[in-house]
């Protein structure tokens, strides 16, 4: 017997008494018979539902309220297992992973709802309905079009048809990929159905992040393990991994997997969040392990039918291949093909509906979108993305290279002045070029510098290590004399520079106050740079950053070695100056601090860590997940910005500084500057811009348009 429609009504009768066995087992309890308990238990386990573990997980995934609650809704029955003229199906007005105006859709004659999302038979493509019951089609055809005309948007419709005829038991707004929602946002805007603004607001931002991810090389070459349906796109690379459970140990300990499950439950979302891919052997276009990857823009094969899985041997097995916890596979989600080994993959390719549909954002938003960018090849990538500009190169990213580590450690360790200047004099031709590149791909558009800013002890060997090598050193005796004195210098020097809160100690501009030599030399490579690019014919906007200010008085002192500095370098090249604003007390002061800055930009990372007064290097691997579980805190301030208590610093340190100077420009470019419920706040503030990793200007671009619109729609 290969279907549950073989089943006699003795086999039936079996069933239920097998089905009233395990229940009586499990719980403990009868099932009732009586219908009005039965469905008293069956609200109530909805109702449960909302708090169970998975829930949970998908809410947080989800940024849903854990105490929004739920509902029932109460139906009368319908049937679509009562023989041939009677069927059930889903089906989606568009295609949901393109986007593209088409029938798209299963359905199951002689079957309920559960058996198609279930997986146990499969399901049969809805264009098929036609021939099997043509009026049901024929009417099902015309709702799917009345339904969309009225929400506006893409639905996703479940039906059900009893003895021929057609019952709709839910329409919601489909989920789609992140290309199919730019399609069906711009198809619908065409077609008449909404406006620019409509459409805008009904993209998910955070979702544009999947087309920003890799695809399979055309010109790979391998021949295919097997096929599945290309369930949810992109191309994804990782070991296999056969349970939920090790794929999420395993992705959050950062290696790539490829979850491989006959097919997913809801118990298997931790996994899948943390794998690159999902393959599944069995399950359709709108199983679960499709719904869930498609919703996270992670690559998604599922159904593939050859691929025989045991679980308890780990091991997947195509024919005579078998693959084990060992291999490594490539899926290409967008085709369904499953790879051996590791496929080379090319980079996202960004579509004329993203560059439309992210021109309306442009078009609305007010705040400027700015990159963090520390190299040419990303400040490339970040102006291909849309950015304005760069808000924040971290200088010291410049110094880890490892060319540059010995010189930088050089500079460290000077016992005097001409040696370091020595070193810094090294320094300077490497610094002035990687600021020709920055300059150079962003000709035209505002470059901010920041001066360095971590303690220099993160530039020497750890203390710990330098400690045991000396030990080890001492062990060996007679003959590493000179290493053992080399080494017990360098310990001293690592036991001077250490401190007990690196993070609170001498960065920023208080080393700079130390040792202004830094900074005259950064500045001299800036103003050379600048120069350099400019007589090549490009248009370099220059703006020097001072970080970690607390004092205006640091300021006041930074600013003039700095403004010295170009003065002697005489190259005629304009530079503002401004600071970061990421201490509680420059944000508090921030009306003395403006006195000597052309512009400010908050530093949210520092501000969080200074201001709600947690360590942004610890407290996400130890208390701060707890926090979010008890709820104590609705989201990770690091993420998000706390919006009571950082983003009010925030406000007072714009209010303070345009109190003094009223064009006073103010920026972003802590992590926050990519988060789109930060962005809300800070349109609200009115900062000038925001700044992110290349990758999420897109993100930002839309979330500050919606941030209009919807200050827009609060205030009509
Ligand atoms: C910040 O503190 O927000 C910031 C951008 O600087 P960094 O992350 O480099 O400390
Ligand atoms: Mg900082």
């Amino acid at each position: 017997m290969e279907q549950d429609t073989d089943l006699t009504v003795d086999d039936l009768r079996e069933l239920v008494a097998t089905f009233r066995d395990i229940a009586r087992r499990e719980t403990g309890k009868e099932l009732p018979d009586d219908p009005r308990e039965q469905l008293r238990r069956s609200v109530n386990a909805v109702f449960a539902s909302w708090n169970n573990p998975r829930a949970g997980v998908y809410r947080k995934l989800n940024n849903i309220s854990d105490d929004l609650g739920t509902a029932v809704n109460i139906q009368q029955m319908v049937f679509g297992n009562r023989g041939e003229t009677s069927a059930t199906g889903v089906a989606f007005t568009r295609n949901p992973s393109t986007g593209v105006k088409e029938l798209y859709g299963e359905f199951l004659v002689n079957a309920q709802g559960e058996d198609v999302v279930a997986g146990i038979r499969t399901p049969r493509p809805l264009a098929e309905l036609e021939s099997v019951l043509p009026a049901a089609y024929a009417e099902f055809i015309a709702t799917m079009k009345k339904l969309e005309d009225h929400y506006g948007d893409m639905q996703d419709i479940e039906f059900t048809i009893e003895e021929g005829k057609l019952y709709l038991l839910q329409t919601r707004n489909g989920k789609r990929t992140a290309a199919a929602a730019l399609k069906v946002a711009r198809d619908l805007v065409e077609e008449g159905v909404i406006s620019k603004d409509e459409a805008l607001q009904r993209i998910e931002p955070d979702q544009l992040d999947q087309l920003l991810h890799p695809a399979l090389d055309p010109a790979h070459g391998a021949t295919a393990l097997t096929r599945g349906l290309n369930a949810s796109p992109g191309a994804a690379v990782g070991r296999v991994v056969f349970d939920a459970d090790t794929a999420a140990a395993c992705g959050e300990a950062g290696e790539a997997v490829v979850l491989v499950r006959w097919e997913t439950t809801p118990d298997d979302i931790h996994g899948v969040i943390a794998a690159q891919g999902v393959l599944t052997s069995h399950g359709g276009m709108t199983s679960h392990a499709a719904v869930v990857a498609r919703g996270m823009g992670k690559p998604c094969v599922a159904g593939a039918g050859e691929l025989r899985i045991d679980t308890d041997a780990k091991t997947a097995t195509i024919g005579d291949v078998t693959l084990t916890d060992q291999d490594i596979i490539t899926l290409d989600g967008s085709t369904g093909l499953v790879f051996p080994g590791a496929l080379k993959l090319q980079p996202p390719q960004i579509t004329d509906d993203f560059r439309e549909v992210l021109g309306w954002a442009d078009d609305v938003r007010r705040l400027g979108v700015r990159a963090n960018a520390d190299t040419g090849p990303d400040a490339e990538k970040a102006r291909e993305l849309g950015a304005e500009g760069i808000g924040l190169c971290r200088t010291e990213h410049m110094f880890m290279a490892a060319d540059r580590l010995p010189v930088v450690q050089q500079m460290i360790l000077a016992d005097n002045v001409d040696e370091r200047a020595a070193a810094l004099e090294k320094l300077l031709p490497m610094q002035q070029s990687d600021f020709e590149e920055l300059f150079t791909a962003m000709t035209g558009l505002p470059v901010t510098i920041r001066l360095i800013d971590p303690p220099l002890h993160e530039f020497l060997p750890d203390l710990v290590e330098q400690s045991l090598k000396v030990q080890r050193l001492e062990d060996a005796g007679a003959g590493h004399e000179t290493e053992l004195a080399e080494a017990r210098e360098l310990l001293g020097h690592v036991k001077r520079l250490s401190e007990m809160n690196p993070m609170l100690g001498t960065r920023g501009v208080r080393l700079l106050m130390l040792f202004p030599e830094i900074a005259v030399m950064q500045t001299r490579a800036i103003a050379r740079a600048a120069a350099a690019v400019a007589a090549q014919g490009l248009d370099p906007h220059v703006e020097i950053m001072i970080p970690l200010v607390a004092y205006s008085e640091e300021l006041k002192r930074m600013r003039a070695v700095v403004a010295d500095t170009l003065a002697e370098e005489a190259t005629g090249i304009d530079a503002t100056i401004g600071t970061m604003i990421e201490l509680p007390r420059a944000a508090l002061t921030a009306d003395q601090i403006a006195e000597h800055a052309d512009f400010y930009s908050f530093g949210t990372n520092d501000l969080t860590q200074t201001g709600v007064g947690i360590s942004r290097d610890d407290a996400e691997g130890s208390f701060l997940n707890a926090y979010i579980d008890m709820g104590i805190v609705p989201a990770n301030p690091f993420a998000s910005i706390d919006p009571d208590g950082v983003a009010e610093l925030v406000r007072i340190g714009v209010s303070k500084g345009r109190s003094v100077k009223p064009n006073l420009k103010t920026g972003v470019c802590g992590e926050h500057g990519g988060d789109p419920a930060s962005i809300t706040i800070f349109e609200s503030i009115g900062l000038n811009y925001v700044s992110c990793s290349p990758y999420r200007v897109p993100i930002a671009r839309l979330a500050a348009a919606q941030a209009v619109l919807g200050a827009r729609q609060k205030d009509a």
